[in-house]
């Protein structure tokens, strides 16, 4: 199985670093955004699954970012630099843009990037914006010491898959369609893996 993974957010809060971090477990400074999507296997109970990972090539500056990059997303980072208060009007608008054009499953995750920049901190409400906008996950990150990489991708695909087998087992067509395609994809962890487990009997 695999999950289509969206990051969002000003340019520079630092999305590159951190889907860089996770794949490759590197910081660079000056870091290249992704051309096309990673493909990332994500352990999750007794399987893996890939995660495709998308990272934007700098159009978020415009905010032209088209719906098509994320309508389809079973994940979407939301992504605000701590030491950027800016960022955070910004990460509150494409939460919106998700909600309103998105999946309407889509695992929505707003990241607090750069946690290191402690003393620089800008953005203080976020708890308060988290219980008006009734966020379900949240979590602060840093991409240069790893503070929360791997545990904000394992929440994401544990999350996105748990979404995933719901719509499949709910009987929606589209979904079912969609899911007996991806489960083709699915990578056994050994000959005693079975997708029954994890899938129950609608798979495939
Ligand atoms: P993007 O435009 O959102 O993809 O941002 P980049 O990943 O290119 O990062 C923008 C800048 O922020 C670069 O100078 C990075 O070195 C810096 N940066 C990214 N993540 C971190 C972090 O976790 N801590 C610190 N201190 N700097 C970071
Ligand atoms: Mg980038």
């Amino acid at each position: 199985m695999s999950l289509k993974l969206v990051i969002l957010g000003d340019a520079c809060v630092g999305k590159s670093c951190l889907i860089n971090k996770f794949t490759t477990q590197q910081f660079r400074e000056f870091e290249e955004p992704t051309i096309g999507a990673a493909f990332q296997a994500v352990r999750v109970s007794d399987a893996y699954l890939t995660l495709e990972v998308w990272d934007t090539a700098g159009q978020e500056r415009f905010r032209s970012l088209a719906p098509m990059y994320y309508r389809d997303a079973r994940v979407a980072l939301i992504c605000y630099d701590i030491t950027n208060k800016k960022s955070f009007e910004s990460a509150k608008y494409w939460y919106k843009q998700i909600e309103e054009n998105g999946n309407k499953d889509c695992i929505k995750i707003i990241v607090a990037t750069k946690a290191d920049l402690v003393d620089q901190r800008e953005v203080e409400e976020v708890e308060r914006y988290i219980k008006i906008a009734n966020v379900s996950y949240f979590m602060e990150t840093s991409a240069k010491t790893g503070k929360n990489i791997n545990k904000l991708f394992n929440l994401a695909a544990r999350e996105g898959s748990v979404v995933y087998r719901r719509g499949e087992s709910s009987g929606n067509r589209r979904s079912r369609k969609k899911g007996g395609r991806l489960c083709n994809n699915w990578e056994r962890l050994g000959k005693e893996a079975e997708e029954e487990k994890i899938f129950g009997n609608n798979c495939c």
